[in-house]
């Protein structure tokens, strides 16, 4: 079988066309990051570059040099630039653009020279283009999302097939045949492959960024926007799977429900605003004293929950009782740079084995109704009695 280059040269620019084409139907959406709006431009600036190769029987052959390398360069540039972004949340260094315009400036000074020499060279300029994006994706990217993984090995194949023209280009001048239709067949396929690589590194990469847009939505509808804390149904099943591993492993589990003292007061006094910060401030509190494997949720308004993995009911206790106190002693700002402090109230419960993570919660709620009813700023235990008055209201 033998590669017929003009078609694979085809291929890649209907293949960066079809790219380019898909990321710009995306439209805002996908857009709207910055990674994804480079990748684009990256893929027009290939399939552009691959056009001006398709075209070179019409075309005088500098135009053909000049043009196409330029503009693969340059998508390899916007290539780097969208990997950087994506790996490491920032702009190519400074160098980076310098290593460009030296790239581009050797273009017109290999225009005279043999292929091999030209080829060599380029190849060189867009290997070490591609270097940093390569480098960071392999240390990096087998970290984040999976579909990144197709990228890091794509963009390492890219690399090695630039490389591998080089030396190649570099063999042939010193000790290879002087057939220039064999030369030809073969840095043209090592070209190819690098770029079909590419292609498949373009693609893996809009795959990465939708898995990283999903996975942020989901964050996105788990987490209370204004405390951290995660939400109301996160927050259940998170102690629902604590549960389930506290009576697999033999540990018990302790669930705690906070609730601030007379909010009300404090948002008819100083505002909306203020009270905001004030659960901010709270929350903030609150997270400082939990371990890693606590989880801390805002069941709604004013009320936290709090999961306690292998936390019995005097573990939760000592807790609430901490969080009580620092608590009290946040020294917050009201309206007008008013001084502001405010208390919160805790119910304490321990999982029973036939608790459900409903049953648990609705007895720490009852342990926080006693804590209200006796003057708030306490921390008050479920009891068994408040246990049975519990298992009572949900069994009749
Ligand atoms: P208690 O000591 O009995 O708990 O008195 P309370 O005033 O705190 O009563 P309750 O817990 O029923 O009050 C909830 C109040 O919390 C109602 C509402 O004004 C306030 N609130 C609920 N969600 C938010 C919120 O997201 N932001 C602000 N600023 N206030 C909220
Ligand atoms: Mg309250
Ligand atoms: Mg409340």
């Amino acid at each position: 079988m033998s590669l017929h280059i003009p078609t694979l040269v085809l291929m890649l620019v209907l293949g960066f066309g079809l790219l380019t084409l898909q990321l710009w139907m995306a439209g805002r959406g996908a857009l709207s990051r910055g990674e994804l709006k480079r990748l684009g431009w990256a893929g027009l600036a290939f399939s552009i570059g691959f056009a001006f190769f398709a075209l070179q029987p019409w075309l005088p052959g500098w135009a053909v040099l000049l043009g196409g390398n330029w503009l693969l360069m340059a998508g390899l540039a916007g290539f780097a630039a969208a990997v950087s972004r994506h790996l490491l949340n920032r702009g190519l260094p400074v160098w980076h653009h310098g290593l460009l315009l030296l790239a581009a400036l050797a273009v017109p000074a290999v225009l005279d020279v043999s292929q091999p020499v030209r080829a060599g060279a380029m190849s060189a300029a867009m290997g070490a283009l591609l270097l940093p994006a390569t480098l960071a994706s392999l240390r990096l990217g087998w970290r984040g999302e999976t579909s990144f993984r197709v990228v890091s090995l794509m963009l390492l194949l890219a690399s090695l097939a630039l490389w591998l023209r080089v030396g190649f280009a570099a063999w042939w001048l010193r000790a290879g045949p002087a057939d220039a239709e064999r030369w030809q067949a073969w840095s043209g396929a090592i070209f190819m492959l690098a770029f079909m690589a590419m292609l498949a590194a373009g693609f893996g990469f809009v795959l990465a960024n939708f898995e990283r847009m999903a996975s942020q939505m989901r964050k996105l509808a788990s987490v209370d926007g204004l405390t951290g804390a995660v939400n109301h149904n996160t927050t259940v099943s998170l102690l629902a799977h604590a549960m389930e591993r506290g009576r697999r492993e033999g540990q018990p589990v302790g669930f705690v429900m906070l609730d601030l003292d007379h909010f009300k007061r404090v948002n008819d006094r100083h505002g909306h605003a203020v009270g905001d910060q004030v659960l901010k401030a709270v929350a903030a509190c609150t997270r400082s004293r939990l371990r890693g494997s606590d989880v801390l949720g805002r069941l709604g308004g004013e009320e936290f929950g709090l999961v306690l993995p292998a936390t019995g009911a005097a573990g939760a206790k000592h807790l609430a009782e901490q969080v009580r106190l620092a608590v009290e002693a946040l020294e917050l700002q009201g309206d007008g740079g008013m001084p502001l402090r405010v208390t919160l109230s805790a119910g304490v419960a321990e999982a029973a084995k036939s608790d459900t993570p409903e049953t648990l919660m609705h007895l720490a709620d009852k342990a926080l109704y006693q804590a209200k009813q006796k003057g708030r700023n306490r921390v008050v235990v479920a009891d068994d009695w408040m246990r049975n008055s519990t298992l009572q209201s949900v069994v009749g």
